[in-house]
C-alpha cells in the first residue's frame, strides 16, 4: 500500500465486513440478556449502589481473568486512581509509565499526586519495553532499604504502570521481573486487554494490582465502569472499602473511618456487565475472525498489521496498522474518514501534552516513531457475527 490508490481497496474491505453507511471504530453489541437484567433492576428498585448484580459481575470478571478478587468501580480511571493508592503511591512520588497511552493513565497518576516518568515502548508490542525500563533504572535509580529512589531528583519511584496497548500484551513478565529487582510494585493498566493472555495467563494478573475499563468503546461495556483485580486479599478488602465511602458495616449507623471515595459501580451498570460477560467468549471469537480478515488483506500490502508477539493472545479490541510515514498516515486518515469509515491515529504522546511535558523521559524513540505511523481500523463485532458462534 504505497500510494493513495490502494485506499479504496481498504475501504471496500472494511465495508465487506461492516456494510454501508458510517462505520464507527468500535461500537458495543447487546445481543444477550442486557435488556432482561436491566428490567430486573428497575422492577426490583435496585438501580444504584446496592444490589446483587455488582457482586455477580465482580465474580464473573474474577473467574474469567483468574484473578482471586475483582472490585467494581465507576470507571477505569477511578480504578487506577485507587489501585495506585493501594500500591502506596503518595504525593511527590514518581511513577513509571508509557508516553504512548490514553490520557486516563497519566491523569490517574496525577490524582494520586505522582509525576510520571515516561519510558519507551517496544515496536512489536506497542507496550512498555523491559529493556528500556532496565536501561533507565540502572542509569537513574538506586535501592535503599528495599525501595527505589531516583538518584537525580531524590524522589521515590513508587510504582510502574505498564499498559497493554489496544489489547496487545506487552512483555509483562519481563517488566515485573525488572521491577521486582528494584522493589517497584507493578499496577497493570489492563483497560484495553480483557481477553488478552500471555502464555495462557490473563493480562492484569502479573502485577500486584491491575485495572480494567468497561467504557462504551471497550471490548465489553457497562455504559461506564471499571474494575480493580488482585490476588491480595488485604488489598482487595481495602479496595472495596475506600471505593465505597469507607463505611463501617452497621445495621443502621453511618460511621466512616477515613476519607473514602464514591467510586461505586451502580447496580444498573453491573447488570449490563453481567450480560456482556456471558457473551464475551463469542465476542472474542468474532473479533479474532475480523483480525484474520484484516491480516489477510494486509499480507501482500507492505503495510504492517500489528499482531501479538509469540506466546501472546490479543483480544483484538482495536486492530492497528503501521504506515510507512506520517504523510501516508495522514492521507489514509483523511481518505477513510471522508468515506465514512472511522479510523484514528494513535494518541498524541503524553510527553507532548501541556500537563505532562515537564515529566522525565528516556528519549522515547520508538514511541515517537509509532506516534507518527499507527492507525486504528474499525474493529467492532460485525452484525450477526456472534449468532454464528451460538451453540
Ligand atoms: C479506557 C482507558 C482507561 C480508563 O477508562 P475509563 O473507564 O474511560 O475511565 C485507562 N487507560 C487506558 C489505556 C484506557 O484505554
Amino acid at each position: 500500500m504505497q500510494a493513495d490508490d490502494s485506499f479504496p481497496a481498504l475501504v471496500a474491505h472494511v465495508r465487506a465486513l461492516y456494510g454501508e453507511g458510517f462505520i464507527p471504530l468500535h461500537r458495543p453489541v447487546f445481543e444477550g440478556n442486557e435488556r432482561r437484567y436491566l428490567v430486573d433492576c428497575i422492577d426490583s428498585n435496585f438501580v444504584s449502589s446496592v444490589g446483587a448484580k455488582v457482586a455477580e459481575f465482580e465474580q464473573q470478571v474474577a473467574a474469567f481473568t483468574g484473578a482471586k478478587y475483582a472490585i467494581a468501580t465507576v470507571n477505569g480511571t477511578a480504578a487506577l486512581h485507587v489501585a495506585l493508592q493501594l500500591a502506596r503511591v503518595q504525593r511527590g512520588d514518581e511513577v513509571i509509565s508509557q508516553a504512548l497511552t490514553f490520557v486516563a493513565t497519566c491523569n490517574a497518576l496525577r490524582y494520586a499526586g505522582a509525576d510520571a516518568v515516561f519510558i519507551d515502548v517496544d515496536l512489536d508490542t506497542l507496550g512498555l519495553s523491559p529493556l528500556a525500563l532496565r536501561r533507565w533504572l540502572s542509569a537513574n535509580a538506586e535501592v535503599r532499604e528495599g525501595r527505589a529512589f531516583n538518584r537525580t531528583t531524590g524522589r521515590r519511584i513508587a510504582a510502574c504502570v505498564p499498559m497493554h496497548t489496544f489489547g496487545f500484551p506487552l512483555r509483562i513478565a519481563e517488566v515485573v521481573a525488572v521491577c521486582d529487582e528494584y522493589g517497584i510494585p507493578v499496577v497493570e493498566d489492563a483497560a484495553e486487554s480483557l481477553g488478552s493472555y500471555v502464555g495462557g495467563r490473563h493480562t492484569g494478573t502479573f502485577g500486584k494490582l491491575a485495572t480494567l475499563s468497561f467504557n462504551g468503546n471497550k471490548t465489553i461495556t457497562t455504559g461506564g465502569g471499571g474494575m480493580i483485580v488482585t490476588d491480595d486479599e488485604v488489598l482487595a478488602r481495602r479496595a472495596k472499602h475506600i471505593t465505597t465511602t469507607a463505611k463501617i458495616p452497621h445495621p443502621y449507623e453511618f460511621v466512616h473511618d477515613e476519607v473514602g471515595y464514591n467510586y461505586r459501580l451502580p447496580n444498573l451498570n453491573a447488570a449490563l456487565g453481567c450480560a456482556q460477560m456471558e457473551r464475551l467468549p463469542e465476542m472474542l471469537a468474532a473479533k479474532a475472525e475480523v483480525a484474520r480478515r484484516y491480516a489477510g488483506f494486509f499480507e501482500a500490502s507492505g503495510v504492517r498489521f500489528v499482531q501479538p508477539i509469540e506466546g501472546a493472545t490479543a483480544n483484538r479490541w482495536l486492530n492497528a496498522i503501521v504506515l510507512h510515514d506520517q504523510a501516508q498516515r495522514d492521507a489514509l486518515l483523511e481518505y477513510t474518514n471522508a468515506q465514512g469509515v472511522m479510523t484514528r491515529p494513535i494518541w498524541r504522546l503524553m510527553s507532548r501534552l501541556d500537563m505532562f511535558k515537564h515529566c522525565q523521559h528516556d528519549g522515547l524513540e520508538n514511541s515517537q516513531w509509532l506516534e507518527a505511523r499507527v492507525v486504528n481500523l474499525p474493529s467492532s463485532v460485525p452484525d450477526g457475527a456472534m449468532r454464528k458462534f451460538q451453540g
